[in-house]
């Protein structure tokens, strides 16, 4: 674990300020209550970055970031930037932190809180007390394959390219990733792909299988096709421990299992990158969920996904599952009381603002920790 706990936040754009205020006053009660100290310091990413410099990302950020232990995302992106060139539009500033981070692991958890079982567009009982894990694999496949591009025929057609690729180090990399979390779970994978129609998908395979025999013959390794998979993820989710799949796959898969949960506002996310020689993974944490800018300003957001994604940071990156956990149980307890942002909102529960619902969960902190 790093000594100094370096905390990089950048709130961006529309409801990613006021999400991230959220979390500073956990980070605040953190200090206070259990005298666990970071080192955090903050700047702008996307379009409140181009608004100042004219760039989505300066590199004098993007060098805070890459000496950062941990960094914390809001979101980007909004109306104002709408217009702008390709490589200077909100999202871009995103894009090249996770390049030069090289976070090549995305963990995507999809939970239900018992509480909002009733929220979700499948039946209660087939979601309750879900909680997948998808590993994604975020910088190679067919997003980034050679050759890629679009030419015009000779006989005046066009004709789209785009090439999966993967190696062996590749796959192994993110397929590890999947194995450790699993150990720390309910010790099962599945990896997921399309073997029988592609040759790049029946290389992951092989190789998933080749290391987890050589290097985790105590973890419980299956493989699924992945039109299967969505299939199974909408018909019985709760078989799933972790799934690791394929940047394209994952993509489409973790947005499905997302959508089990009930809503956009209660869903964190993890990029990771290679461990240092001491085990530390350096990673970017940000909730699923973009700028909302039709609520931004309003105090009206949900902050649960952006409070969610420190405490995965806490996991992930600093190693305090315990404080995770903490985080984790205080939401839970929110939402059992019956507090409800807008967008979670139900029927006969309390619609609360923003900081309404910061309140609650420091309450809750406060009151778990007595
Ligand atoms: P969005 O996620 O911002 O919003 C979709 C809908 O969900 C909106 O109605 C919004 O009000 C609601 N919503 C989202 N998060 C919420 C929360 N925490 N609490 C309550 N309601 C919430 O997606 P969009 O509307 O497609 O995109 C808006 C902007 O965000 C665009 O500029 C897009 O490019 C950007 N975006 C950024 C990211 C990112 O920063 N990682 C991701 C997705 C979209």
């Amino acid at each position: 674990m790093a000594a100094n706990k370096k905390l990089l936040v950048l709130p961006g754009d529309g409801i990613g300020p006021e999400a991230t205020r959220q979390v500073m006053r956990v980070v605040d009660w953190f200090d206070k209550h259990r005298a666990l100290r970071f080192d955090v310091s903050d700047g702008l990413v996307g379009g409140a970055a181009y608004d100042a410099h004219r760039v989505p990302l300066t590199d004098e950020t993007l060098a805070d970031a890459l000496s950062a232990d941990a960094v914390l995302f809001g979101a980007v992106g909004g109306p104002d930037w709408d217009d702008l060139p390709f490589e200077l539009r909100p999202e871009r500033g995103l894009l090249r932190l996770r390049k030069e981070m090289q976070l090549y692991a995305n963990l995507r958890p999809a939970m239900v809180f018992p509480a909002m079982a009733e929220a979700s567009s499948l039946k209660p009982d087939l979601v309750r007390g879900l909680d997948i894990m998808i590993v994604r694999e975020l910088t190679g496949g067919i997003y980034f394959g050679e050759p890629r591009g679009i030419e015009e025929l000779p006989d005046g057609t066009r004709r789209g390219v785009n090439t999966q690729v993967y190696t062996t180090p590749e796959i192994q990399r993110v397929a590890r990733v999947a194995f450790e979390l699993a150990k720390k779970r309910d010790n099962r994978v599945c990896s997921v792909e399309k073997s029988n129609v592609m040759e790049s998908g029946q290389l992951w395979r092989e190789e998933v299988q080749a290391l987890r025999d050589a290097e985790y013959p105590e973890v419980e390794l299956s493989h699924m096709y992945a039109d299967n998979c969505a299939m199974q993820l909408v018909r019985q989710p709760k078989q799933f421990d972790v799934i690791v799949t394929d940047n394209l796959f994952g993509d489409l898969l973790s947005d499905a299992a997302a959508m089990l949960t009930g809503s956009l506002g209660m869903l964190p996310s993890a990029s990771i990158g290679d461990p240092d020689e001491s085990g530390f993974r350096r990673g970017l944490y940000e909730p699923v969920h973009g700028s909302a800018p039709d609520i931004a300003g309003q105090d009206q957001a949900n902050p649960m996904a952006m409070l969610l994604s420190f405490a995965m940071l806490l996991r992930y990156s600093f190693d305090l599952g315990e404080e995770a956990a903490l985080i984790e149980q205080a939401a839970e307890n929110v939402l059992a009381s019956g507090m409800r942002t807008a967008d979670i909102m139900q029927p006969g529960l309390a619609k609360v603002s923003t900081t309404v619902m910061g309140d609650s969960l420091l309450r809750e902190l406060d009151k778990l920790a007595t």
